[in-house]
């Protein structure tokens, strides 16, 4: 119904008045994946193919003013509405698709990397349950007391899985994943295989010789609100410490997950105490110039059209509301 309505007033022209309002938002994207190609992974985590990527950043680039990094702390209020583009997880697209549009276009951007990732060449639980589920060739399976049914496709059953594998502690995630390649009688994916999705840290220098933004993102990309303080200011430091080991001076971070109940108040202090100077969460609310913390500044994520990115630009605070009321009712 959303989607209808953003449609309706994409085309109505309307949303075209919000341009005489004067621009107090500020717009912080968050996308991970951007490719055609198939993948035996986690496909919710491919957010747009590369033609329409560049086709909404072109549009974009007509109706805000792409900002970088150094350019947080001096946005200036009114004139056209100011985006930060940041890609998170260190997807090998960062590198072989993203990289060159963004440089076609001109456009900066924040790459948030995991560096225990990138050295271990594995990825995270959620595409190797995604990728055991898509290998799954019966029709339903129980596990852990609960039934699943792929009636419906394997993807809201990865989806669900991944959910609850992450409620536990990280240790628990990884008996969870290794229990569920038992159950449904898969091989997990051979570090050959995870390997091809990432990047490599020669094309982590790559990126940043090419004028963009390295950020942490933890060391392992654990849900901080998991650990115990001492932990969570561990993974921040690592992550850090790591990344100035291959050269990077990195001067933000981005909560892994990001959502509210991801991190706490001490975890933003933890990433200050390390030395980070701005710090990134995931709650969907677009921050005001005016207000804007740059030790707590909220992202949104990607748009799939047009159509939404004209409502999230011209209605931002319609935007906002929508997303407390579904905050709310838990659809986060
Ligand atoms: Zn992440």
């Amino acid at each position: 119904m959303l989607h209808a309505l953003a449609k309706c007033l994409h085309h109505s022209g309307i949303l075209r008045l919000s341009r005489f309002w004067p621009n107090r938002h500020f717009f912080v994207l968050n996308f991970h994946r951007v490719t055609d190609a198939p993948s035996s992974f986690h496909d919710g985590l491919i957010e747009v193919s590369p033609r329409d990527f560049q086709a909404h950043l072109e549009w974009i680039g007509r109706r805000a003013e792409f900002v970088s990094e150094c350019q947080v702390r001096n946005l200036a209020r009114g004139g056209k509405p100011k985006i930060l583009l940041t890609f998170d997880d260190g997807y090998h697209d960062s590198h072989d698709v993203i990289m060159p549009i963004l440089e076609r276009l001109g456009i900066p951007g924040i790459f948030f990397v995991t560096p225990g990732m990138l050295d271990n060449r594995i990825l995270g639980p959620w595409d190797r349950i995604a990728f055991l589920v898509k290998k799954f060739t019966g029709k339903s399976f129980r596990f852990r007391g609960r039934e699943f049914s792929l009636a419906q496709g394997a993807r809201s059953v990865y989806l669900a899985l991944g959910q609850w594998s992450l409620s536990g502690l990280p240790d628990r995630s990884e008996e969870f994943v290794s229990e569920l390649a038992t159950t449904l009688g898969v091989e997990l994916p051979t570090v050959k295989q995870m390997s091809a999705e990432l990047l490599t840290w020669d094309q982590v220098r790559r990126l940043r010789d090419r004028g963009f933004r390295i950020g942490g993102h933890g060391f392992s990309h654990h849900m901080l609100s998991t650990l115990t303080l001492d932990q969570q200011a561990e993974e921040i430091f690592q992550s850090k410490a790591r990344l100035n080991q291959e050269g990077f001076k990195p001067v933000s971070f981005a909560f892994p997950f990001g959502s509210p109940e991801t991190y706490s108040w001490e975890t933003r202090e933890a990433a200050l105490a390390a030395g980070f100077e701005y710090v990134f969460s995931f709650s969907g609310i677009v921050p005001t110039i005016r207000r804007l913390d740059p030790t707590h500044i909220d992202r949104v994520a990607f748009k799939s059209s047009l159509a939404k990115y004209n409502l999230l630009l011209s209605l931002p605070r319609a935007h906002n509301l929508l997303q407390r009321i579904r905050d709310r009712r838990g659809y986060l």
